[in-house]
Order: C-alpha cells, then structure tokens, then sequence
C-alpha cells in the first residue's frame, strides 16, 4: 500500500526541474532585463535565437542543479537556499544595478550587523518573500517518491542528463555563432546569471581565504632602513570612505563642498586618481600592498606584510583608528588599532545603527600623538560617505544641501535629493580633514606634519543606472573608480624633505596617479631605504631635492592617453571593456549626458570605432583626449 503510495508521487528530478524553470524565468529577472536589450528580433532566425534562450538556461540548470537533487536528505534544503539567497541578490541587481562577482560576494561575507541593517527596506523583504521564501515553501512541501528500486531511480537521473544533453547539443548545432557573440561583446552577463554566480564566487572566495589562513606570513623590506630627518616627522593618513573625484570642490566640482580645505593654505589636490579596487575589501589591501593593481592578489596581499609593517619595522610609530564597520580587511592586522565605535560618545555616535561620525577618529588623538617617539604615522578610516544611508554619515550642521535623501531606498529619491545628501558627506569630511590639520598645526613647532587623504573608492549615483559601488574594475564607471588624493604640508615639513611644493602642484594637477602610489610614497615620505620601493611609483621622488621638476615622476602618463583603467604601466587604455560598459549601462535602462562625463565621451569615441571593427587596434593606439576630472 505504501509503496502504490510513493509510486504515484513524482520523481525528485521534479524538484530539479521546477528550480531550473524558476531560475531560467523569474528567478533571473536581472538577467533576462541585460538580454532583452541586448538582444534584437529582425527576422525569424533571431526569434528562433530568442525562443532558444530559455531553453538553453533550463537545460543548463538542469544540469548543473541535478547533483544537488541527487542528495537525498540535503536536495530540498540545498534548493531552498538557494532560492531565498538568490531573491535576495535578484533585489540587488535589478535595483542597483549590482553584478555579483568575487568581490561582491567577499563584500557580502565580510559585512557586519550594522552595514546589513543599512540596506534592509520593505520592497526587499517582499522580494525574498515573494521570490525567495514563497517558492522555496512549495519545494520543501512537496512529496516526492524514488518510483521503485535504486536502479530505476538513476536510469531517471541518466535520463534526464542525456536527454538534456541532447537538447543542449541541438541548440549549440543552431545558434553557436549568435550565442558565442553574445557571450564575447557581453562578458558581464556571467555575473549576472543567479545562482551560478553566487556559488561559484563563494567557492572561490572561501578558498582563497583558507589557503590564505593556512600560508604562513610572508616578510617583505627585510633590509629596509630609515634615514633620520632634522625632527619627527608626524603623518595623519585618511583612507576612504566611498568619496568620488568628480564631486570635490578642489577637483573643478562647481559646488561649494570642501569649505574648510579650500581656505587653507599648502593644500594640494590630485586631478585624476585611480583606486584599486570598486570595494574596501579589494582597495584597501591593495592600497598598501607592494603590488600594483594589475598584479594585485588578494590571496597573496593577505599572508604578506604591507607598507605598514615596513614602516613599524623600521621603527615608525604606526597607529591605526577605525570608524568604519567593515573594518581595516586585515591591513591593520599588526598595528595597534583604536575601534572608535566601542568608545560610544554620546555626542557622536546617535545613530540607530550604532555607528558613529567621523569626528570621533580625532577624539582622544592628542594623547595618542604626545605618547609617539619619533616618526609618526596615524591612518584614519573613515565611514565617509558610505551608502545607502548617506543621511546619516553627517550631523545636522552639515547639512549644507537640501532637499535631501534621508532613507536607504536611494534609488526612488530625486536625483537632486541624493546627490545633495552625498554632497553634505563631503562636507562633514571636509570639515573632518580641516580639524586634522589643525590639530597637526599645533604639533608643528616641534614636529614635522603632513595629512594625506585619499579615498578607496568612489561611488555612483544613479548615472548609468548604476548606484553604490563593487562593480566589476573592467567595466566599472569613472565614478567608481576616479578617486580624490588631497595632501597638506607644514612649511617645515617641505622644507626639511626638500620639497618643491610648486612641483608638487604641477605633477597633482597634469599627472595620472593611482593607488599604486602609496606604498612606495609612503616609503619615501618616510626616508625608508629597500629593495621594495620604487621611486617612480612615489609620488614625491620626481619633487624632491635638487632634481625636484626635473627628475623621474611618478606614472607619468601622456593626458591624451587616459580613457578608463590603468594599465600595466598605470596609465590607462582603451580595451574592449570600455564598450562593454557602455553596453551593461545601456542594458540598465539609462545613461548619463555625454557632455556631463568626460569618460562617456570616451567611451562613445570608442564605441564608434568599435563599430567599425577596430577595437583590437584600438588597443595599441592613443585615445581620444582625456577630459579634466571633475
Ligand atoms: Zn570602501
């Protein structure tokens, strides 16, 4: 009777099926939005080419889930999990035009409490309700039944694969030529196919990161010494948060957001910046690794010392403080470190997500400098202007721009709401870099001081119907990855490193630098003599001494080189990639003006030529001239 019973429930390939059929229609909805505008109907082969492309993503999760359905005791949960973490990235793609790659999924890994509260809204809860929990619920419900002896049972399964096959074969026989182009001139839509990307990215992350545990710590500038200077040298560093270029006042930006350092003198503004990364876990170990972007290994940076180890070990007093809830990913796993948050000051630290303002970074900083012997160097990291909950990263005071944005649902705030409210990020950062200096001011009569400010990355706004930051480097916008570098110099500190600020100023506003700068600039800053540094990544060398305006700069590269990403040699070329984010721009249903972004002018002088087919040459070529940053 039992066994009548279980033979007329169906197969647990159902289970399969039914997941593959979710994900190749409304469990992808990212996707097939990327596809409809990629994809054109002019004649009755491309709607066979269409027609062919659900199929061919049934088929394909078909395959790729029947492992998971196999697992007798773990398919349902398996699938379940899948579904509801899917739905919700699915929110995130479609609304912020997120693309879920390794970083991405180490940003989502590595995030805390309060970071997690800061993205949580009702029409994301009704998405992994609606996309999520309601399908899953119907798959841990239904019965199913092996259809008699074990045997049986696989020849379904074999089935099942062979007959997938088949189907898959028969597609690929059609449309092999139309499927390899789209794949080609569209290489974003990998990141964008749900579930694969998310299990692939966390299986490779997850590695990486255990391989990285189990490696010992490597040492690196094992010779390095460091010349004394006349005093101590005494340097406040800033790392982040999340500030674009384009919107700093000091930058040509045509809004009055850098108050403070506006009005102080010896301040220096880097033109065009380039980070390392799209997201802090990429950036900031980047930053501070002797490795340049290009050649960056994250694997590697994490069992390896960075340019703060260098500098301890060559007797500099490193500090760091911390106000931002991700954390310093590692980079302050060896220096004594200040968690400002735990200190819970009660006038800056009022938000309902228990952060706190940045202000806190100066709280008690006075004692910490008295306390330093000699060179000195203290890293600030910020929340800056980390999103969605820009409204609450200033104080009222700062709230220089109205009307503003004060929610974590960005994307249905006016344009003008949301910028405003970034705006006033940068003015609390403004305003927090102003204090820095002047608490460096008061130690200038018998230490030499320096600040340098330089962000991880940038952030979008809406342009290109992107928001946030983490999209993939190759294909990022410039307003992700163009990043303001701002330095200010006591007259002594100029004077006794043999400085040339008028130099300075020039390489700052004529040169294309990056983050690849700052291990060897810090290195130089601090006399630091080893095998790892390279004075033609640093910064100041080509402005130091007696060849200062004549000597080697740093990434000098031509202006009318830059379009997008540095390359190997740092600056920057135009590739294949440079359309392709036009096209994932384009597939995300909106574009900035042209004539509002220098890259987008680029971008369409080499669309246009890739039209023509000449994208490959391009690659060896000079590009269009490149626009000032701002
Ligand atoms: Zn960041």
């Amino acid at each position: 009777m039992r066994d009548c019973f279980t033979w007329h429930r169906p197969h647990p390939v159902t289970l399969v099926w039914l997941s593959a059929a979710f994900f190749a229609t409304a469990g992808n909805m990212a996707l097939w939005k990327s596809l409809w505008s990629i994809v054109e109907i002019h004649g009755f082969r491309s709607a066979l080419f269409i027609g062919s492309l659900p199929l061919l993503l049934f088929c394909l999760f078909n395959l790729l889930l029947t492992p998971v359905g196999m697992l007798p005791l773990l398919r349902k949960p398996l699938l379940a999990l899948l579904l509801i973490v899917s739905s919700a990235a699915s929110y995130f793609m479609l609304h912020y035009g997120v693309l879920i790659d390794r970083s991405m999924v180490q940003n989502v890994l590595e995030t805390n409490q309060a970071e997690m509260a800061s993205y949580f809204s009702l029409p994301l809860v009704l998405s992994v309700l609606l996309l999520g929990v309601l399908p899953s619920c119907i798959l841990l419900l239904m019965r199913t039944g092996n259809h008699g002896r074990p045997l049986r049972s696989s020849l379904v399964w074999l089935a099942n694969v062979l007959a997938t096959m088949m189907v898959l074969v028969t597609i690929a026989l059609g449309f092999y030529k139309d499927y390899s182009s789209l794949l080609r001139n569209n290489r974003y839509l990998r990141e964008q196919v749900l579930p694969l990307n998310i299990v692939r990215h966390t299986y490779g992350h997850l590695g990486s990161s255990h391989r990285a545990r189990l490696q010992p710590l490597r040492t690196l500038a094992d010779d390095a010494v460091r010349a004394q200077g006349p005093r101590p040298r005494l340097v406040i560093l800033v790392v982040g948060e999340t500030a674009r270029s384009r919107n700093f006042q000091l930058n040509g930006y045509d809004r009055p957001t850098n108050p403070m350092l506006s009005r102080k003198d010896n301040v220096i503004s880097f033109q065009s910046v380039s980070s390392c990364g799209t997201a802090t876990a990429i950036s900031l170990p980047c930053m501070f690794s002797s490795m340049p972007r290009t050649r960056f290994d994250a694997e590697r940076a994490a069992s390896q010392e960075n340019v703060l180890d260098i500098l301890r070990k060559t007797g500099v007093d490193v500090v760091w403080r911390d106000n931002n809830n991700g954390g310093c990913k590692g980079v302050c796993a060896r220096v004594p470190t200040d968690y400002m948050g735990q200190l819970k000051v009660d006038s800056l630290c009022t938000n309902d997500d228990g952060t706190c303002l940045d202000e806190i970074l100066l709280h008690g900083l006075s004692s910490r400098i008295e306390a330093m012997q000699g060179d000195g160097l203290v890293v600030l990291h910020p929340l800056g202007s980390h999103g969605p909950t820009y409204f609450q990263r200033y104080p009222a005071d700062a709230r220089v721009f109205s009307p503003t944005c004060d929610s974590n649902q960005i994307q249905k705030c006016s344009n003008e709401a949301l910028v405003n409210t970034y705006d006033n990020t940068l003015v609390y950062t403004d305003r927090m870099l102003g204090s820095a200096i002047d608490l460096l001011q008061s130690y200038s009569d018998d230490r030499d001081v320096a600040l340098i400010y330089v962000s991880d990355h940038g952030e979008s706004l809406g342009e290109h119907g992107l928001y946030l930051h983490g999209t993939p480097y190759l294909i990022a916008p410039q307003e992700q990855t163009r990043v303001p570098m701002i330095m200010w110099f006591s007259a002594q500190f100029v004077s006794h490193a043999g400085l040339d600020p008028a130099c300075l100023r020039r390489d700052a506003a004529t040169r294309v630098f990056s983050h690849d700068n700052l291990f060897h600039s810090l290195l130089g800053l601090f006399q630091v003599s080893t095998t790892e540094y390279h004075a033609g990544l640093d910064v100041f060398a080509g402005c130091r001494g007696p060849s200062a305006g004549s000597g080697p700069r740093a990434i000098a590269c031509p202006a009318a080189r830059g379009t997008s990403a540095p390359g190997s040699d740092g600056c920057q070329t135009a590739t294949d990639e440079t359309v392709e984010v036009l096209q994932f721009g384009r597939t995300l249903g909106s574009g900035i003006a042209a004539e509002h972004d220098p890259r987008e002018r680029d971008f369409l002088g080499v669309r246009r030529k890739s039209q023509a087919g000449a994208v490959a040459r391009l690659q060896n070529q000079p590009g269009p001239p490149q626009a000032p940053a701002g």
